[in-house]
Order: structure tokens, then C-alpha cells, then sequence
């Protein structure tokens, strides 16, 4: 039986992706199967086998042998984010500087980095609050910089940000903030009052529907803000410091609601400097921007996957 014992995750700036050799080339299918052991190995834009001879095969799909029977172990995730040599300038001064990044379907993917390192910027970039200086950005397959403006809002509607400073809108009440998102999706009224009901509760924010914005402290006011980015079920999720105004126990609560998102499939982007939080949630991935460069990040070691069933196991192995 080949054994998939383990999985290494880390990124490569410039990893090179091929398409699907085992379909194209069913020898390398053949041979990675037959070989005893085989590790699957994911970089950023790669996904390779590692076959016992020491070469890697980059694969869409890796296949394990079990009993006679060839099984999909695992799948390589297509990217819903991707930004391509990206630079923003305000004036002369780079804000970020050349960023390559690729985020897969349901990731969670943190941006750390001391203030003024360009967190913001990148996911103001996202959600097109600021043009690109230089590079592209895809988005859901669809290039920013050749988006209509007439496609912009249908973008939007994908997208559930919560912002640094949550602007909400102050004159309207937090039920209004919230509900404004599925009224311009068209979602129809018993849908509404349903949905908004839902996330205020999840948020601990039912007492306050009737309430406007100014009223709140920083830290309810950043509630409703996740209750509003959550609301229409996203695909995208993007949080600017989504705990910065919360208490340790508040924190915990929305990090595990913004976690169930994630479980239900949307791709979370996370900026934070908060390390204590990072190290408390398992992500996919971890960036740190230095003064508006990416790093590499370190080595992240995957669970193990279970050859006979392409589960995880508990306990993944270095
Ligand atoms: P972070 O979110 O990591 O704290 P920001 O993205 O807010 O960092 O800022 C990155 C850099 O870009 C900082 O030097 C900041 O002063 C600058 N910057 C951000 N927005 C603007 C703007 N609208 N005009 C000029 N400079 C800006």
C-alpha cells in the first residue's frame, strides 16, 4: 500500500503551476501510484508528489494506491485571490512594493505586520477602495484593472470586509446597517429580518438593533461590523484587525464565528498583529508585510492524511 504520510505547506513566490500531468501523462500517474512511499507536497501556485526517488511531480491531484484501488487523497485548490507583482504608490513613497500572493477556495490566510506595513492598503486594494500602482489582481477569475464600473457592485456583493474603523453608517440603526447588504442583493423581506436576526444574536448584538452607530462603544461597534461583513454569506471575507477593539473573551467569540465561515467555504484574509490570535487559529497561511514587502513565511506542517480513507489525522507529522 502507498502511504501519503505527509503534507508540507509553505509558500514560494514564484512556484511554477502545471496543469493536470497525470491526465496528461498517465506514466507519471502510474509511476507515482506504483511508488512506496509517496508525499504530498503543496506550495503556493504547486502542488507536487514526492515520489521515493527524490523527484517531484507537480499534480493537480495526488492518487494513493489502496488495495489494488487508485483513490484521490487530496486536490489542488484553485486560487480565488491573486495578486501579481502588485505596488501602490501614495506619491513617491511605496506603500506596498511588488507582492505576489495567491489565496486558494477557503483558506485562511493572515497579513501580519507592525502598523504602517501596508496591511490595510492590500485589502483596500482587494476591494477596490484604491487602484494598483503597477501589477494585477484577480479576483474570483476576474481581472480588477479590467473590471467595468457598472461589474464593481456584483464584485462587491461577493465580498464581506470588515474595516479598521467598521464604517458603519452613523444616522441609520445597527438592524439597518446590517439589512442594507441583502436589500441591494434583492434578498426579499422575511429573508431579511431571518438572516439580520441570526448574526445580531451570534454577535451578542440583539439588544442593540434599535441603536445607532455613535452610540456604541469601539467594541460593539466592531461587532456589528462582523455581523454586517457575514450577513450575505460572502465567498470572500475580508477582516482589517477584526478583534482590535474587543475583549479577549469578545475576541474569542467572533474569531470562532468568523471560523464557522470558513467551514462553510468562504475564503477568509485576515490582517492582524495580533500573534497571540494567529497562534490560537488554525489557518492555511501566514504572511508578514515589512514595510509594504511580503516575506516568505515559515514552514507550516500540515496534518497528516490517512491513505486509506484521504482524511486527516490527528497529530500531523514533521
Ligand atoms: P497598516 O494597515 O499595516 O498599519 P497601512 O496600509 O494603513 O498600514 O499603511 C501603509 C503605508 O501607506 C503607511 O506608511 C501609510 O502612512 C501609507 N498610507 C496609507 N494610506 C495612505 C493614503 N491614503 N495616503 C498616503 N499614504 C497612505
Amino acid at each position: 500500500m502507498s502511504v501519503l504520510s505527509k503534507c508540507f505547506c509553505w509558500a514560494s513566490k514564484s512556484g511554477p503551476t502545471v496543469g493536470d500531468l497525470f491526465e496528461k501523462t498517465p506514466s507519471l500517474k502510474e509511476e507515482a501510484v506504483k511508488r512506496d512511499p509517496v508525499k504530498a507536497v503543496c506550495k503556493e501556485n504547486c502542488f507536487t508528489a514526492l515520489l521515493d526517488n527524490g523527484y517531484h511531480i507537480p499534480v493537480n491531484s495526488i492518487y494513493v494506491n489502496v488495495e489494488g484501488r487508485t483513490k484521490k487523497a487530496m486536490e489542488r485548490k484553485r486560487s480565488i485571490i491573486q495578486l501579481f507583482d502588485v505596488s501602490k504608490q501614495y506619491g513617491a513613497r511605496y506603500a506596498l512594493k511588488n507582492i505576489t500572493l495567491s489565496v486558494k477556495v477557503g483558506d485562511l490566510v493572515f497579513i501580519t505586520g507592525a502598523s504602517g506595513a501596508g496591511k490595510s492598503t492590500l485589502l483596500n486594494l482587494l476591494y477596490l477602495a484604491t487602484p494598483v500602482s503597477q501589477g494585477q489582481i484577480i479576483m474570483g477569475g476576474m481581472n480588477l484593472a479590467r473590471l467595468s464600473r457598472e461589474k464593481i457592485p456584483y464584485l462587491r456583493r461577493r465580498i464581506g470586509v470588515i474595516f479598521q474603523d467598521f464604517k458603519l453608517i452613523s444616522h441609520r440603526s445597527v438592524y439597518d446597517n446590517i439589512s442594507l447588504v441583502l436589500e441591494a442583493a434583492g434578498q426579499p423581506p422575511g429573508v431579511i429580518k431571518k438572516k439580520v436576526g441570526e448574526v445580531l444574536e451570534r454577535t451578542g448584538m440583539t439588544d442593540y438593533l434599535d441603536a445607532l452607530p455613535p452610540s456604541l462603544s469601539g467594541g460593539e461597534q466592531q461587532k456589528v461590523a462582523v455581523a454586517r461583513a457575514v450577513v450575505g454569506d460572502p465567498d470572500i471575507i475580508l477582516a482589517d484587525e477584526p478583534t482590535g477593539s474587543l475583549d479577549a473573551c469578545s475576541a474569542e467569540v467572533i474569531t470562532q464565528y468568523l471560523m464557522e465561515y470558513k467551514e462553510k467555504g468562504s475564503t477568509l484574509l485576515i490582517a492582524s498583529h495580533n500573534t497571540e490570535l494567529i497562534n490560537r487559529t488554525e489557518y492555511d497561511a501566514l504572511y508578514t508585510l515589512e514595510a509594504g514587502e511580503l516575506t516568505q513565511p515559515g514552514e507550516k506542517i500540515c496534518a497528516a492524511v490517512n491513505p486509506t480513507t484521504g482524511e486527516e489525522m490527528e497529530g500531523g507529522m514533521s
